[in-house]
């Protein structure tokens, strides 16, 4: 059930309905808007259900168009929600008492390289996102290799760290069907970044994780954003040679001279057509975030070196 995300860069966001025998299973939910709610309403009024028909959450993480209304559509339902242990801590640090994580971010900035003055803006990008959520916490919590039970189907928890620590993904064996979340999109590739709640090496971590599920026998993923596809090994391979050659254009820009994120990030391409000064705040910080994730990977790896000077980390060749 695609439902639109209006005031993002993504179009929509899917959710899933997938029907048992006590009630439905949804996974995701989208963000808290009523206009959400409206569509999603409909969707469920069309097969003759209501939201009292569904009996359980389960949210792949807890980034806001994919978990702000699980909470609203608990209290209709009594459904229960379900999602990875890391995520759950997220949820109080992100949306109900942010400061510790604004101030978390704030040194991130600084550490990166980027001016005091410019840090407040980048900091603050995100801020009223909040009122997308209805903050609940979840009453099931998950780990790898769990399963979860819906009629005639049984998803095994994948869990699949990257673009949020504790992302997982839904696999089906019998019928061959993935549930990818935001872990893999047909079209873009997700925002895998350094941040105050990413794991160590996020990007290392993303691409072991897509090799995991490159393993699965998969005849349809199901994406958070965009159509459902069935190539999923050639899009998880284009994925990762993404993720080269953004390497190979980070070494570049690094060139001779030791530099901070900041001054790769602005180094780079972003998007289709934008130059560095026509993003956004909100993804400059990504892009900045994104930057720092590829050197972290390249120095876990040893292909250059990481150098900390006056509170500001260094990139450099090798
Ligand atoms: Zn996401
Ligand atoms: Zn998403």
């Amino acid at each position: 059930m695609p439902i639109s995300l209006e005031q993002s860069t993504l179009s929509h966001i899917n959710v899933y309905l997938i029907e048992g025998e006590k009630g439905y299973l949804l996974v995701d939910s989208g963000w808290n808007t009523d206009k959400s709610f409206a569509t999603l309403h409909n969707y469920l009024v069309k097969i003759g259900a209501g939201f009292e028909d569904i009996s359980q959450i389960v949210v792949t993480h807890v980034h806001p168009d994919h978990y702000g209304m699980a909470g609203r559509i608990k209290k209709l339902s009594g459904a229960t929600i379900a999602m990875h242990h890391i995520e759950k801590g997220f949820i109080e640090p992100r949306y109900i008492s942010m400061e510790e994580l604004l101030h978390q971010t704030d040194r991130l900035l600084i550490a990166s390289g980027v001016p005091r003055d410019f840090a407040d803006k980048l900091r603050d990008a995100t801020l009223g996102l909040e009122n997308y959520i209805v903050p609940t916490l979840p009453d099931i919590t998950l780990r790898d290799g769990e399963t979860i039970t819906t009629g005639k189907f049984t998803f095994r928890v994948m869990w699949t760290p990257g673009h949020s620590s504790g992302h997982i993904c839904l696999y089906e064996p019998e019928a061959k069907i993935l549930l990818s979340g935001d872990h893999i999109l047909p079209k873009i590739t997700p925002n895998i970044s350094v941040n105050p709640q990413s794991i160590e090496n996020p990007l290392g971590r993303y691409l072991k994780s897509l090799q995991e599920i490159r393993q699965l026998e998969v005849k349809l993923t199901l994406p958070g954003h965009d159509r459902p596809f069935t190539r999923l090994a050639p899009r998880i391979d284009e994925i990762t040679q993404h993720h080269a050659q953004r390497n190979m254009e980070i070494l570049e820009a690094i060139g001779q001279q030791t530099k901070t994120p900041y001054q790769i990030a602005q180094k780079i391409t972003w998007g289709d057509n934008n130059g560095w000064g026509d993003l956004p705040a909100f993804h400059q910080r990504m892009a900045i975030f994104e930057t720092l994730a590829h050197l972290e990977m390249m120095a876990a790896e040893n292909h250059i070196d990481k150098l900390p000077r006056d509170g500001i980390i260094y990139y450099g060749q090798r």
